[in-house]
């Protein structure tokens, strides 16, 4: 019996760890780390062996295959060494992918994932197709391979599950767009990130399609130098395309073959530039999935967005609240801030991963207020924006009472922090969870 050694008990570790289970491997989950309380019931459920806290080297390095979790990164020494040995260390992606033969439609992109991904879902479903959603998102496409029965898969996939694929292929590709991220795990070299990122596109063959932004530039300069097999789709806000999607006097035209959908742009459910691209990247999948043009106009009008993505949370007193905490660097803040329409006070702050925030300076000049700060150092902020920044504060509580004295009735308070939360908060989630409790407070 051949030997699966899973590293690290997350979401997509068990996940993978219960499909080599049911596929009959001799299993065996490491982590460094502590697993919670689900997951262990859930290994436990299924007989599968597991420690945690450390990682037991013999019990590893006899593995003919390793399942490595997308957040272990390729310098740990553990597994350097496994790489030493020639042992294959795939991502759970990868693995489900041998057992999968359900059609796959895969996003990716810096920014826009998770709302593409679920609106593509959203639009299958309305369709009446019998589709999971999985990847970064939900329960891990992994254990929906094991205990479930799918025809389509609609899987977000980060640079990091991207890094671990060989063998996997997607039928449809979707490729949002290129700005640089999370470059410390990338030997800060743009161009490994840029590399991991068209691993979306790996193994395509000339019927699959390749949905991707002819807008963005870092994109378009990797496509000159490349040379992929799929049918090309490109969607573009600038100019006019034969087969993709493009806009033009307000309306978003769709071509596919000789068949073609068109929508007012101000007939989308999700508002901002930003939502305009994951639209007619949606639009494509629908188009290149045969579904009628009345269900793609329906999903697009009427999908609700994804929680901390540009979320109106409630207007107390003629102010607008909006939480975009998910937007953790400046290019998501940037399309946030574009998006506005009324007097904006922008809540900023957190873990910077090294923003240039002179990118959203004169998108601030044109549309915000005041500056209200929330996180521990908020020194490259108050330089980068000098008397715009009104205050300084530590809680989502605090922040929000600040912005409520300084309002007035027509404008709007948007968090949009261009930041991780990990300085004051647990997560994204939380940070988002705590500024929404906080307006209800008002
Ligand atoms: P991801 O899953 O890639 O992190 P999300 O859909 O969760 O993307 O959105 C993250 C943030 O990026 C949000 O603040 C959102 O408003 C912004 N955003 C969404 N789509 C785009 C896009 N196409 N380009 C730039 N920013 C975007």
């Amino acid at each position: 019996m051949k030997r699966v050694v899973v590293l690290g008990g997350g979401e997509s570790g068990v996940g993978a760890a219960v499909l080599a289970k049911v596929k009959e491997f001799e299993v065996f989950l490491s982590d460094s780390g502590c697993l919670k309380d689900n997951f262990k019931a859930e290994l436990e459920k299924w007989g599968i062996p597991y420690e945690e806290g450390g990682h037991t080297k013999e019990k590893i390095v006899n593995a003919d295959i390793v399942i490595k979790s997308p957040g272990i990164p390729e310098t740990a020494p553990l597994i350097v060494e496994l790489h030493s040995m020639d042992k294959p260390v795939i991502s759970e992606i990868e693995f489900a992918g041998y057992y999968d033969t359900a059609k796959k439609i895969c996003i990716t992109g810096s920014n826009g994932k998770t709302t593409t991904t679920s609106l593509i879902f959203y639009l299958l479903q309305n369709a009446g197709l019998n589709v999971g959603l999985g990847g970064n998102i939900g329960k891990s496409y992994a254990y929906q391979v094991a205990t479930e029965k799918h025809d389509i898969y609609v899987l977000e996939l980060s640079s990091f599950q991207l890094d671990g694929m060989y063998d996997f292929k997607a039928d449809i590709a979707v490729l949002l767009n290129i700005t640089p991220d999370h470059l410390d795990r990338y030997d800060h070299k743009m161009q490994n990130y840029i590399n991991a990122k068209f691993r979306i596109t790996r193994n395509m063959k000339a019927e699959d399609c390749f949905i991707f932004c002819s807008d963005d530039e870092i994109t378009m300069g990797e496509l000159n130098r490349i040379i992929i097999q799929a049918k090309k789709l490109p969607f573009t806000q600038n100019g006019k395309v034969l087969q993709g999607a493009y806009v033009e006097e307000g309306r978003m035209n769709v071509r596919y073959g000789e068949s073609s959908f068109e929508i007012s742009v101000n007939d989308l459910s999700l508002e901002g530039r930003h939502n305009v691209y994951n639209s007619m990247a949606a639009a494509i999948a629908g188009k290149i999935m045969n579904i009628h043009n009345d269900t793609i106009r329906k999903s697009l009008m009427t999908f609700q967005g994804v929680e901390h993505r540009l979320e109106k949370v409630l207007s107390v007193g003629g102010v607008l609240y909006i939480n975009d905490s998910k937007a953790t660097n400046v290019n998501s803040t940037w399309y946030a801030l574009e998006s506005m329409t009324a007097p904006t006070i922008l809540i900023l702050g957190g873990k910077d991963k090294g923003n240039d925030y002179s990118e959203i300076a004169q998108l601030v000049e044109k549309k915000v207020k005041a500056i209200v700060c929330l996180g521990v150092d908020n020194t490259k902020i108050h330089a980068a924006f000098g008397d715009k920044v009104v205050a300084d504060t530590l809680s989502a509580e605090d922040c929000v009472k600040k912005c409520a004295q300084i309002a007035k009735p027509g404008d709007t308070v948007l968090l949009s922090p261009c930041c991780a939360s990990f300085d004051l908060f647990k997560s994204y989630e939380d940070r988002g969870k705590q500024f929404k409790d906080a307006v209800r407070k008002l």
